[in-house]
Parts: structure tokens; C-alpha cells; sequence
């Protein structure tokens, strides 16, 4: 297996499957079918889903909410899918712990770090709900920061798309596919992978990100196995590398001074 711990991040709005808002079953089970057949190749995965089909912070403000409030909510609606998704994985015969980063003692554990990681060393799917547990975060960010705490290998992010192009693909036909970039390259072009949170946390400690396609069946152990799947975002700047080598060859280069 390339990767032996892995965090999975999945959109809330992915959820919803073609529906307007909530839970579309056969798509919680497609996500849990494609986690169970990962989890049995021996690989540590933990997942983080966010909570966008349900509610969101900013929608708070937008019906004359407090923002904090709404933030919570938001949180809350998170646990709501983790726990859909935990009853999904479970009916799958997946041996799995919910772990909340606000207190609901009845229905998940508290996020204590240790904790997360002997589950994970148990061969349990860990479930990471109500994201960071503070308000004016997102779930990208609990991903990463969860990912980092674990000593993840990667952090894969499930979307509908195949994975980062230089601009959008439906509107400009000229969009380049990217299989690698660095993170430098992501700032840079200003390309949108996760909120500059999330994306920082990443950066800051050398945290590889995929985002992937979720919704064809089969990527992620596709992933997990080595393939080429998706974007690769990580520290290695290619651009650089090259130019390394090129200024090696020069006479007069740095490298042939004394
Ligand atoms: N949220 C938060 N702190 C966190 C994670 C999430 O306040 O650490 C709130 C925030 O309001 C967010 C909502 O929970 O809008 C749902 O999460 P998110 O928008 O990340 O879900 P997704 O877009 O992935 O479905």
C-alpha cells in the first residue's frame, strides 16, 4: 500500500447525492462500501465529513443568526452525517468510533488524540465529528488539523470533480489538468483546493493533499494502491528541481565556484 494512514474528507454536500438537502442513502452506502473495501487492505483511515447539506455557518447571518451560533449548528450537522455514516460503515460489518470535538457523551467519544490513534492502530474506522469543535472553521480545516494530529500520511479529499485544473473546466476550455503540483504553484495560480486555513496547515507541515473524484467507484483504493488518481499537492516544486539542474550545467554556476 502506498499510504498506510490515511484522512479521507468528504463535502456534506456530497451527501445529498441528487437530492436538494439531506442524506441520500445509496450514496452513504457507495462512500461506505468504497471505505470498507480500504479499511480491508490494512489501511488506517479516518474521515471527516463536513456538514454543508444540512447547515451552514454563513447561512446563519443570512437569516439573522448569530454567526457563532450558526457555526455550532454547523458542527452539529456534521455529527448528524457522521453518524449516518458510522450506522452505514457498521451495517457493513466495519468496526468504527465516532469522536466528537464538541462533548456529546451519548452519542460519540470525545477527540482525545491518543485515543484516535490506538483505534486507528486497532484496525478501527475513526469517524472525526463536529470539526475542530470552534466556530469560524470549516471542515477542511478540521481535516487537516485532525490529519496532522494523527500523523496522517495524506489527506484525501472526495469531491465530484477529477481534481485541480489551471481554471475551471467548464467554462474555460483551455483549463490544464494537473496530476502533481506544489503547494507554491496552488498559491500562486490562486488555485481554490481547500480554504487558505485548511490549505496553510498542510503547507506548514509538509502534509501531502489528493483531491480525487469520490464519485467513481473504485478511486480511492485505486489511490491508496499507488495509482495515479486525482491531483497530487505537495512540497516538491518541479519547477525548481529543473532549474536546479540547469543552473548545474551552466559553466560559472553556483556549483562550480569555489
Ligand atoms: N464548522 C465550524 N468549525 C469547524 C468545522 C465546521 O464552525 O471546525 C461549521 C461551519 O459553520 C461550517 C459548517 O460547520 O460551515 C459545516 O462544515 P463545512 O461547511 O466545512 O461543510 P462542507 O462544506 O464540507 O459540507
Amino acid at each position: 500500500m502506498k499510504y498506510k494512514r490515511i484522512l479521507l474528507k468528504l463535502s456534506g454536500e456530497a451527501l445529498m447525492g441528487e437530492q436538494q438537502y439531506g442524506i441520500d442513502s445509496n450514496r452513504l452506502l457507495q462512500y461506505a462500501q468504497e471505505i470498507k473495501e480500504v479499511a480491508a487492505l490494512g489501511v488506517e483511515v479516518a474521515v471527516v465529513i463536513g456538514g454543508g447539506n444540512i447547515f451552514r455557518g454563513v447561512q446563519a447571518e443570512q437569516v439573522g443568526l448569530d454567526r457563532v451560533q450558526g457555526d455550532y449548528m454547523g458542527m452539529l450537522a456534521t455529527v448528524i452525517n457522521s453518524m449516518a455514516l458510522q450506522s452505514a460503515l457498521e451495517k457493513l460489518g466495519v468496526y468504527t468510533r465516532l469522536l466528537s470535538g464538541i462533548n456529546i457523551q451519548q452519542v460519540c467519544e470525545p477527540y482525545i488524540r491518543r485515543r484516535a490513534v490506538r483505534h486507528l492502530e486497532k484496525g478501527r474506522v475513526v469517524i472525526f465529528g463536529a470539526g475542530t469543535g470552534n466556530p469560524y472553521f470549516t471542515t477542511d480545516s478540521a481535516a487537516s488539523l485532525r490529519a496532522i494530529e494523527i500523523e496522517a500520511d495524506v489527506v484525501l479529499k472526495g469531491t465530484r470533480v477529477d481534481g485541480i485544473y489551471s481554471a475551471d473546466p467548464e467554462k474555460d476550455p483551455n483549463a490544464v489538468f494537473y496530476s502533481n503540483i506544489s503547494f507554491k504553484d496552488v498559491f500562486e495560480q490562486g488555485l481554490n483546493v481547500m480554504d487558505m486555513t485548511a490549505f496553510t496547515l498542510c503547507k506548514e507541515n509538509g502534509l501531502p493533499i489528493i483531491v480525487f473524484d469520490m464519485n467513481t467507484a473504485g478511486n480511492l483504493k485505486r489511490l491508496v494502491e499507488g495509482e495515479q488518481v486525482g491531483t497530487l499537492v505537495s512540497m516538491e516544486d518541479l519547477g525548481d528541481t529543473l532549474k536546479e539542474t540547469v543552473d548545474q550545467i551552466q559553466p560559472g554556476s553556483k556549483t562550480d565556484r569555489k
